[in-house]
């Protein structure tokens, strides 16, 4: 057998099944070869498995003797990984396997991401279903395919076998902290239809940019300044005291990142154009002054582009287009009451876009794309009603999509206070008991499962989801026998 980058690493059996896979593609959208690693890993030691049409896969592993009466435990974790590389890496990611180094305490991958999110996991699973020394209780082991790109996997899968109901997500990244809840979500696309004319004037460019964005689900409660919301602030200004004929709009890359940047052609007439600049000037002042500590780095920059005869939407729809936008919910809508400083609900304008604008159409699409977030499932419905009634006000449409539950926080749970009992007895401190505001597969597979105990914890990883990823070495071997205690722990002891 070749020695591998990893194999002085203890405990061996872990970082063994770690840099196996590091070794399979396994971006999200291309994982039937690792899912067929999976498959025949339980063919192969004659454990009953599935594995279905979406290549999830469930492993089952009957308790070792004399762990037979305790509850089952579902180990669960996501196959997929984000693969990103820098420009000048020459690995294929759909058919090469990745150039794994250890740098002190850090393991991570030459030019690419590693997958310690979420291959650690699967290691850990891989290692106990090998193993003939770790004591334990029937295991069930879900792993999941594209949780990455919309957590399809765990839409998907049927969960009718389990028999169990406590549930470890090893699908977090930092060590200590037990994650007891997360929000569901969904997308939202408004759309308004605009109408269309020819006319000359001066062609403006406007870019509002400068902000520092970030993830909709982590950084919402910064109330760092979103551009698309701004550019709606903004053209509210304009129109409200002069005819402003929008001709191009767009901002933002996704829908669950905070917009940093968003870019505005308009059409103004020339006697118009001094009333333009303050106005413009004016607003650009107050957002620095507004926003001088949450977001310095604010900047609205305008450009004339000189006279143009070209396709524009009329100065009454540019009005209700800018009044639609700055009305339009955004942000931080509620805290937690269960959990200090933890977000409820919120949602972020993330993506925003004049389509099919051009000479000789009637009307163009103004799209607003949102995701929105909540812990409360009836609170993150309201929101979507709310979305749904302004863009009905302002004449438009909106679709849902991408829909998922939350994962509430359960007040009575066996599994949780076990976890921390055994944390608290290895480490002689309590772990911190935390929420997330961000979407994990727990919300959608605990809707699959009855009466679901779950907690979600994971060793330690930096910069997941980069090129810079890494995962501590010291933290994956404390992970792994606190695990293997907990599992080897009977209940009641
Ligand atoms: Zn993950």
């Amino acid at each position: 057998m070749q020695m591998g980058v990893l194999s002085e690493l203890e405990p061996k059996s872990v970082f063994h099944y770690f840099e196996e896979i590091t070794k399979i593609p396994h971006g999200s959208g291309n994982v039937e070869r690792i899912s067929d690693y999976l498959a025949d890993f339980a063919r192969r030691r004659g454990l009953f498995y599935v594995q279905d049409q979406w290549k999830n896969v469930i492993i089952v592993k009957e308790a070792t003797p004399g762990y037979e009466k305790e509850p089952p435990v579902i180990l669960q974790g996501h196959m997929d990984m984000v693969a990103v590389k820098k420009p000048d890496c020459d690995i294929d990611m759909k058919t090469e396997g990745l150039r794994v180094a250890v740098r002190g305490d850090e393991i991570r991958a030459e030019g690419t991401s590693l997958g310690g999110d979420d291959g650690i996991a699967v290691a850990y699973m891989l290692a106990l279903l090998d193993s003939d020394s770790v004591r334990h209780p029937k295991l069930e082991m879900v792993i999941t395919v594209d949780e990455e790109v919309g957590m399809d996997g765990a839409r998907a899968i049927d969960l009718s076998l389990l028999t169990g109901s406590r549930m470890i997500n090893l699908d977090s990244e930092d060590e200590g902290i037990f994650l007891t809840s997360c929000a569901g979500g969904a997308r939202a696309d408004c759309r308004l239809r605009l109408a269309v004319e020819e006319k000359k004037g001066m062609l403006v460019e406007m870019t509002l940019g400068g902000l520092q964005g970030g993830h909709s689900g982590g950084e919402i409660h910064r109330e760092r300044g979103n551009s698309n919301c701004l550019m709606g602030r903004l053209l509210c200004n304009l129109t409200g005291k002069m005819p402003v004929r929008l001709c191009g709009l767009e901002g933002g890359l996704a829908d669950n990142a905070i917009p940093r940047e968003t870019k505005a052609e308009v059409l103004v007439e020339t006697e118009d154009l001094e009333l333009f600049r303050e106005i413009a000037g004016g607003t650009a002042a107050e957002l620095r002054e507004e926003l001088s500590e949450k977001d310095p780095g604010v900047c609205l920059q305008v450009k004339e582009k000189g006279l143009r005869q070209t396709a524009c939407i009329t100065p009454e729809d540019t009005g209700r287009a800018a009044a639609f936008l700055w009305a339009l919910p955004n942000g931080v809508q509620a805290m937690s009451a269960d959990m200090p400083g933890l977000v409820e609900t919120s949602l972020n304008l993330g993506i925003l876009k004049l389509n099919g604008i051009g000479s000789g159409r009637e009307s163009a699409d103004l799209q607003a794309g949102f995701s929105v977030r909540s812990s409360v499932e009836s609170a993150k419905r309201a929101l979507m009603e709310k979305l749904r009634a302004v863009t009905q006000l302002a004449g438009g449409e909106t679709v849902f999509s991408g829909d998922y539950p939350g994962w509430k926080y359960r007040k009575d749970s066996p599994l949780r206070e076990k976890m921390i009992a055994v944390y608290e007895k290895r480490y002689g401190h309590k772990p911190r008991v935390e929420a997330i505001h961000a979407g994990l597969e727990c919300g959608i597979l605990g809707s699959k499962i009855r009466d679901l105990d779950c907690v979600s914890m994971g060793p330690q990883m930096h910069q997941i989801h980069t090129t810079e990823e890494t995962l501590s070495v010291s933290s994956a071997r404390r992970v792994w026998e606190y695990l293997v205690e907990l599992l080897e722990t009977k209940d009641g002891l």
